[in-house]
């Protein structure tokens, strides 16, 4: 697979100029997920000897059970987190299951996040989504607007337990003096994704649909309009910079990851490309039954660029053509 070595990597100091030795155990929870096994490719490709880290899945503890997850921290004793567990789905998961988003983060967020006061854990990383912004808001939105008005009907379920990590980050720090943070990703995508064709987001579930559209020789559908907008970033660039993150980020307020507004491409472009990538003959066909969900959420990433001026994010095509030549690659295996 065509890597994205070059740029990127002069672009966020490599972690070995960096005077630190201190030595770091670092856990992730839902380290089997799209954005876990990102985050555990990259580090593979750069190991630092004062680092050591554990990749979790389910299977090691269900964090949303105290005890269990109290076991899970007993066993490594992490000095760092990341925290990127959840109950994850796009659009339309997100409709059918709003009480079930809601109470599975809402506890998986308490049990971890308490976890790590518990433990003593010197700093952990969790992840929100730019679909956690009120729905009624002005553009582009930034980090201090998460709490101005109630989200996109959609997903409150899942915004609202996202956006109490927020409210939980602050309150250990003043009562406690925990350096808990949390990051903001757009939508994101890549290798081992969940490309289920009903509960995944709309990348990797057009992708899908993409493969069986060309073998039946029918068009691809599209659900919705296709004009709705969104930013969408490949899960390696956030691996990267998830690890800056962890690594020589020290606020507790949180930070878009995101490209910019500019980089904002509606879903039929997002459809054409899945097209082009897959060699697709056939065109595409909307489905305007279906739901277009929020119509857009801009972020603004120029807390990022203020840190990070010269980051350069994967041309989406490239990452969608990767993407795509993962999953064919491994259909057999693929979450589907
Ligand atoms: P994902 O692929 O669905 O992976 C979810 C991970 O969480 C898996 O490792 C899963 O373990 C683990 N998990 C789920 N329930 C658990 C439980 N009860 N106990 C312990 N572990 C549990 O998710 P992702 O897309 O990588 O998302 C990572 C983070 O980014 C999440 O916090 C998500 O909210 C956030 N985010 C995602 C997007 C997106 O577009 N995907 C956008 C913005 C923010 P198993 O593999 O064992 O099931
Ligand atoms: P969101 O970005 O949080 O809204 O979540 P998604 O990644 O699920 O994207 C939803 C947008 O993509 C909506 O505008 C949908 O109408 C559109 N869309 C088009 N086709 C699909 C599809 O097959 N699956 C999903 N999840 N969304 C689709």
């Amino acid at each position: 697979m065509a890597d994205d070595d070059g740029a990127v990597n002069n672009t966020v100091p490599p972690a070995a100029k960096r005077a630190c030795t201190e030595k770091i155990k670092v856990l992730v929870t839902g380290g089997t997920g799209l954005v876990g096994r990102a985050l555990e490719s990259h580090v593979i490709s750069d190991p630092q000897p004062n680092e050591e880290w554990i990749f979790l899945s389910s299977k090691d503890g269900d964090l949303r059970d105290m005890a269990q997850a109290r076991r899970v921290f007993e066993l490594h004793r992490p000095t760092h987190v990341a925290h990127l567990a959840a109950m994850v789905g796009g659009l339309f998961k997100n409709m059918k299951y709003k009480l079930d988003f809601l109470r599975e983060n809402l506890l998986m967020n308490d049990c971890v996040l308490e976890c790590c006061r518990e433990f003593g854990v010197s700093r952990c990383v969790s992840c929100l989504s730019t679909c956690i912004f009120p729905d009624k808001t002005t553009y582009p939105i930034d980090e201090t607007m998460i709490h101005n008005g109630p989200p996109h009907d959609s997903n409150f379920g899942y915004a609202y337990a996202k956006r109490l990590i927020d409210i939980q980050n602050r309150a250990y720090h003043e009562q406690y003096g925990c350096m808990f943070t949390s990051v903001i990703p757009t939508n994101i995508f890549g290798p081992h994704d969940n490309f289920n064709l009903q509960d995944s987001h709309v990348i990797p579930g057009l992708i899908h649909k993409c493969y069986i559209a060309k073998q039946k020789d029918e068009p691809l559908t599209v659900l919705g309009t296709g004009s709705p907008l969104r930013q969408f970033i490949y899960s390696k660039d956030l691996a990267r910079l998830s690890l800056w993150v962890l690594r020589e980020y020290h606020e507790i307020d949180p930070i878009i990851l995101s490209v910019g507004e500019e980089d904002e491409v509606s879903i039929r472009e997002v459809a054409l490309m899945i097209n082009k990538a897959m060699g697709m003959k056939q065109g595409i066909q909307f489905d305007g039954s279906k739901s277009d969900g929020q119509l857009k959420k801009t972020a603004s990433n120029s807390k990022l660029r203020k840190y990070l001026p010269d980051f350069k994010f994967t041309p989406i095509q490239q990452a969608i053509d990767e993407t795509v030549q993962w999953f064919c690659e491994n259909y057999d295996t693929a979450r589907k």
